[in-house]
């Protein structure tokens, strides 16, 4: 193909744009002080989730939510929020036999993995997260895995990350950074850097609009946000929260 002259080059891994990023973004606590990090560092930040057919649908809904909240109380990262991605995985709860794919109490296994393990799941989004960022030539690829507060998922493991890095950036022939901003903060360092990055109003999208939730019930609102308080996941961000608050006082 010519244009002025010159021949149009495929995309090179030197090209890629490396301002942009794409934000795995599931509406969470985690994921949208991922998308502030993203948003403080970044001139074009997109966003990606994923249907599961996971029982917390309720994520779906609130992750637009403060997508707007986060547009609209922050007009400085307003021009960086790019577009966003939904991709519908529906095959991955069809193969998963586990209580955030199926209608089964939370419980560890004898192997030591909670039930709510989803084996591949951070593999894939990922792997799906690259091959978008590789059409949209975006270089950085953030996630809210974490290692030192963990659920004791396997696939949120540091070495898990930084192996798969290498694994796409061989299979895709790119030089994607996979970035995980919160891989050796717990919960309540979590919280003293959402409120870092964005102060009060990021607190507030928060604690009003995250769903973190794994039975997929808002109820009433507590302290540190909605949520049954009693899952797994509930449990975790409340436990965070309120160390955050005493280190705070
Ligand atoms: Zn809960």
């Amino acid at each position: 193909m010519l244009w002025r002259g010159k021949r149009l080059q495929a995309i090179t891994p030197d090209m890629i744009e490396s301002r942009s990023a794409l934000v795995l973004f599931s509406g969470g606590q985690d994921s949208t002080t991922c998308l502030a990090w993203a948003l403080d560092r970044f001139e074009l930040v997109e966003t990606i989730a994923f249907d599961y057919r996971q029982r917390h649908r309720i994520e779906l809904d609130q992750r637009l939510v403060v997508r707007e909240e986060v547009r609209r109380r922050f007009p400085e990262w307003a021009g960086r929020l790019g577009e966003d991605h939904f991709v519908d995985i529906g095959a991955l709860g069809q193969i998963s036999e586990t209580s955030l794919t199926r209608e089964t109490a939370f419980r560890m296994e004898q192997d030591g993995l909670p039930n709510s393990f989803v084996p591949g799941r951070n593999l894939l989004f990922f792997t799906f997260a690259a091959a978008v960022a590789w059409r949209r030539g975006i270089r950085h690829l953030v996630g809210g895995m974490c290692e030192t507060d963990f659920s004791g998922y396997p696939d949120c493991r540091d070495n898990t990350i930084k192996s798969l890095q290498v694994a796409l950036n061989l299979g895709m022939d790119r030089s994607f950074a996979l970035q995980t901003p919160l891989m050796w903060l717990d919960k309540a360092a979590t919280w003293a850097l959402a409120q870092h990055l964005g102060g009060e109003p990021l607190l507030e999208v928060l604690l009003e609009h995250t769903h973190t939730c794994y039975r997929n019930e808002r109820g009433p609102r507590h302290d540190w946000g909605y949520g049954c308080g009693e899952c797994p996941a509930c449990a975790l961000r409340k436990r965070g929260f309120e160390q955050w608050r005493e280190t705070r006082s």
